[in-house]
């Protein structure tokens, strides 16, 4: 959880500052108003090197969200892609997390956002997992939130930090009851997604997962449905109900962070039998495999650093 910060540099605006040296102002109107946006990137140490897994996607969905909230980036797309390699190499990281985060200045601090400078930060570390590997294989618990995810459909498919409010708070309240994620409904009792992860369930051999007006639509998501679609699984993208999930005979959430990881119980009901259903370990595998590189056929999706 606690980031190893020793000789670490982030990159901001331009050039690499000490990891505590990279300060926000107290007046930053992100940090009172949550206007700003960000990403969860991550790269892998693969048979050539250390590489982003489709850092261009990432990149991309980056700069839509700061287009949405009418943040103009001062850097260039490709500035941003190339700074993010950069990060991962002057840290001497292999493999890693990166967080590329885009705030406003501290000039003004009315509600009105106009006119504000826009900063543009990236910092990388260690992270090797978010859940404890185990789950990976057994799975996790999650909890139905009382939090409504994106009742402005407007703020849905993007990074956007304000709205990660409901998601830290969703959160919270699973584990409050005992669970280890949050499974959050949209506003029209429709299954959204956890509070950092997309949801897919199996039945029937085939692939269900909520439409992505409804989510974020995670890149682990789309890469999850392209490889499945490729193992000739059929994958539907629909709304699913409360009900679709407890009779699924496999689930798993799909996000950066958590990769391909299967869920076990939800409120009190078990799904599917002990351990990571049959498709969602063969989904794992290849993911494994794209990630590592060994899948030729994704190179296209890997970054290399070096
Ligand atoms: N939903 C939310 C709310 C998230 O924060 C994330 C993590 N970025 C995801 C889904 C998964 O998206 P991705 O696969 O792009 O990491």
């Amino acid at each position: 959880m606690f980031i190893n910060t020793e000789n670490k540099l982030i990159w901001k605006n331009g050039s690499f500052q000490k990891w505590d040296d990279t300060n926000v102002h107290i007046l930053s109107h992100t940090l009172h108003y949550g206007t700003g946006v960000f990403e969860g990137v991550r790269a892998y140490d693969t048979l050539n090197g250390p590489a982003i897994f489709r850092l261009k996607e990432h990149t991309n969905r980056l700069f839509d969200a700061a287009k949405k909230i009418n943040i103009e980036v001062p850097f260039e797309l490709d500035e941003i892609i190339h700074a993010q390699c950069e990060t991962l190499n002057k840290n001497q990281l292999n493999a890693g997390y990166i967080r590329p985060i885009i705030y406003l200045g501290n000039e003004g601090l009315g509600l009105r956002a106009k006119e504000l400078s826009v900063n543009v930060a990236i910092a990388a570390w260690e992270w090797p997992s978010y859940m404890d590997p185990e789950a990976k294989k057994k799975g996790i618990s999650i909890a139905k939130s009382s939090y409504i995810q994106y009742e402005n459909p407007l703020h849905s498919g993007n990074k956007i930090i304000g709205t990660y409010f409901q998601n830290t708070m969703a959160l919270h309240e699973a584990i409050d009851k005992g669970a280890d994620e949050a499974l959050m409904m949209d506003a029209n009792g429709f299954i959204s997604e956890g509070s950092g992860e997309n949801i897919f369930i199996v039945k029937d051999f085939k692939l269900m997962t909520p439409t992505k007006d409804h989510c974020l639509n995670g890149i682990t998501r789309q890469s999850v449905i392209q490889i499945a679609k490729d193992l000739n699984y059929d994958v539907i993208e629909k709304n699913l109900t409360f009900d679709d999930l407890i009779s699924a005979d496999e689930a798993f959430f799909t996000g950066t962070a958590v990769e391909i990881t299967p869920i076990s119980k939800v409120d009190d009901v078990k799904i599917g039998h002990d351990g990571a259903g049959e498709i969602t370990k063969v989904l794992q595998n290849k993911f494994d495999e794209v990630i590592s590189g060994k899948d030729l056929n994704y190179q296209s999706w890997l970054t290399y650093t070096k």
